[in-house]
Formats: structure tokens, C-alpha cells, sequence
């Protein structure tokens, strides 16, 4: 195997943007696959002067990206970024949504936890975890339009969802001590949805309360109402985009098995183009070679042609913790890598 990686340091430029010089070299492991292809999470630079974001799409593909998840970006951005030769995606927060509009609109599209607290006034852990509530018809459709809106962007090759997902009810586990928690069980607080409209389908499904039962957590069909909800929001939303033309995508937690016990996704039954778990080993206190085992636990789930490319959380690698991670990514089955957080990280290596 002749494959070169190296990642050098990253500068700050302006407005905090990293303007990186990264260099992942990942020619075909054998002649007849494809190439790799490699992702990262990003802002659009629109800050920048033209001929500096130009150069920075320049630095990105020879650092070895196919393409890039913008969180902002306008047409010239996206313009330039195609003239580069990568490819663009829009990613977007899909159910965290603290819009002013929403909040105070819809409270009632919110998610509610076991204790009866809404997500629109009292969310989990942090301020902004407004989390919308995939069983409702409106918020399938509110979503739906903004993706349709999406599907007609020029320039723009790509959706890619975030935040798909319930509010965590376990946290990955080297988050716990930030939040004074220890969660070895689905605690009442953390525990959603229990609002009307899932209270009522699950109800017509089954004949039971979700809110009425013995023990909520250890209940199979509770469970995977909750699976089903968003895979059907998904599932949507992909044949919208489909209809645009337009590839979707998904971060997702990083195996299947932690992804439903930790915020409800089943994400190996998603109808997506790729599937991007955050394969971020040391939020889960583990070393790069974990990395390994989610990826293969993820490509054995998923229909045999559907590229998986793991995330690699930057900030947490030290010495040749990259070059690690990205072996170990793509010994599990990985088409690609794609990169999150300020790229601090310096490795060399052969
Ligand atoms: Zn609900």
C-alpha cells in the first residue's frame, strides 16, 4: 500500500477561518477502486476577498478534498468553490432549530421529554437544543420545503443533514463529567418524545400510552417508534432532494448501534447517498484504532453500495493520532475521510 499522508499546520486567518494546509494524499488502494474521497466541515470563507477563496478551494484539493460541507455560503462562494473542482453541500441543522419564528409560532412542534418539559422552552444541557419533533406532519413539511428550496440552488451538488436526530439521551461518555451526569440508563430528563401527537400515534399503533408504561426505555416498540419517526422524516426529505436532483447526506453517530442508543437514529435504514457517522474516538474515550470497529459496524449495516465516510475530530489528535485515525477509517471499510474542527493538528509522516 503506497499511501502518503500528511497534515501540516493550520494558521488562523481572518474571522477565525483556518486556512489550512492540509495534505492527504490517498491515491486508489488497488487499480480497479475508486479513488477516495475525502470531505470537510466548514464556513464559506464569504468574508474573504475572491482571490483568497479561491486559493483556500485551491488548498483544499490538494490537501486531497472532493468536498465540502458549507454551514454558510452565498452564489460566488459556491460558484468558485465548483470552479475549483469540489464538490458543494449544503449542510444544514435539520431538527435543532431555535429559530425566533419557530419558538414562538410553533411551540407546540417541539420536542417534550418524560417529565412533560418542551424543548421550546427548557431544552437539554445547553440553550440551544430546540429540538423540532419528527412525528409531526408540519415539521415534515416545513423541513421538506426548506430542502425543495435547497434543490434549487445553483452550484449546489449536495444536502447534508445534521442535528437529524433526538436530543441525546445518553451523552458519548467523556461528555458526561462536563455536565455532572452520569447516564447508564435513559434518565426522565433526557428521554423524548412525549409529546401529544407522538403520545397519540403511538397510542393508534398500540394500544398504550408511551407515558403510561411500566418502563418506557425497556419497551422494544417505544423504541423503534421513535427510530421509524425519523427515518421517515429522512426518507422524506431524500426523495426531495432526489427530485431536485441534488445528492443528501447525513452526520450521524458513529455506529449503528451507538447512533440508536444514544439520540434514536437507525441510520443504516436511510435512503441517503453517503452516510457521514462522527467516528470522533475520544468523545467515547477511545483510541484511533475504535475507529476501525464503528466504521466496520457501519459498513456491514449499510446496503453494499452505499458509501460511508468517517469523521475525524481534528482537534483531538496528537503526534500521529491522524495518521492513525485515517488508517484505521479506511481498514474498516471507508470510502473517505471528512474533517471537523480547527485544524491545529501537525503530523508528518510517510
Ligand atoms: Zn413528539
Amino acid at each position: 500500500m503506497n499511501r502518503r499522508t500528511f497534515i501540516q499546520t493550520a494558521a488562523q486567518g481572518t474571522l477565525g477561518l483556518s486556512t489550512a494546509s492540509l495534505f492527504l494524499n490517498t491515491p486508489p488502494l488497488l487499480g480497479d477502486q475508486p479513488p477516495l474521497k475525502n470531505w470537510i466541515w466548514t464556513d464559506g470563507g464569504e468574508n474573504l476577498k475572491p482571490a483568497e477563496q479561491t486559493e483556500r478551494f485551491q488548498k483544499f484539493r490538494q490537501a486531497g478534498i472532493k468536498a465540502v460541507l458549507f454551514s454558510g455560503y452565498n452564489r460566488e462562494v459556491l460558484a468558485r468553490a465548483k470552479d475549483q473542482g469540489l464538490e458543494t453541500h449544503a449542510w444544514i441543522w435539520t431538527l435543532c432549530r431555535g429559530d425566533k419564528e419557530l419558538l414562538e409560532q410553533h411551540p407546540d412542534w417541539y420536542v417534550v421529554n418524560r417529565r412533560g418539559e418542551s424543548a421550546a422552552g427548557k431544552p437539554a444541557y445547553v440553550d440551544y437544543y430546540h429540538f423540532l419533533c419528527p412525528s409531526h406532519e408540519e415539521v415534515r413539511q416545513h423541513l421538506a420545503k426548506a430542502v425543495a428550496k435547497l434543490g434549487d440552488t445553483d452550484n449546489l451538488d449536495g444536502i447534508h443533514l445534521d442535528y437529524i436526530r433526538y436530543p441525546d439521551v445518553i451523552l458519548p461518555v467523556a461528555l458526561w463529567k462536563n455536565y455532572n451526569l452520569v447516564q447508564n440508563e435513559e434518565l426522565p430528563p433526557f428521554d423524548y418524545c412525549y409529546c401529544e401527537v407522538c403520545r397519540a400515534a403511538f397510542k393508534k399503533q398500540t394500544g398504550e400510552d408511551p407515558l403510561k408504561l411500566p418502563d418506557p426505555p425497556s419497551h422494544a416498540a417505544w423504541r423503534q417508534y421513535r427510530y421509524d419517526s425519523v427515518t421517515q422524516l429522512v426518507n422524506q426529505l431524500a426523495a426531495v432532494a432526489h427530485e431536485k436532483h441534488k445528492q443528501i447526506t447525513a452526520a450521524v453517530f458513529p455506529s449503528p448501534t451507538l447512533a440508536k442508543k444514544m439520540v434514536r437514529q437507525d441510520w443504516a435504514r436511510w435512503n441517503l447517498d453517503a452516510i457521514l457517522p462522527m467516528t470522533y474516538n475520544r468523545f467515547y474515550n477511545e483510541e484511533p484504532e475504535w475507529i476501525e470497529r464503528a466504521v466496520k459496524e457501519g459498513v456491514a449495516a449499510l446496503p453494499k453500495d452505499r458509501p460511508l465516510y468517517a469523521g475525524l475530530y481534528l482537534p483531538d489528535f496528537k503526534g500521529g493520532e491522524f495518521d492513525r485515525a485515517l488508517q484505521s477509517a479506511l481498514a474498516g471499510g471507508a470510502k473517505g475521510v471528512a474533517l471537523f474542527g480547527g485544524l491545529k493538528t501537525v503530523k508528518s509522516g510517510a
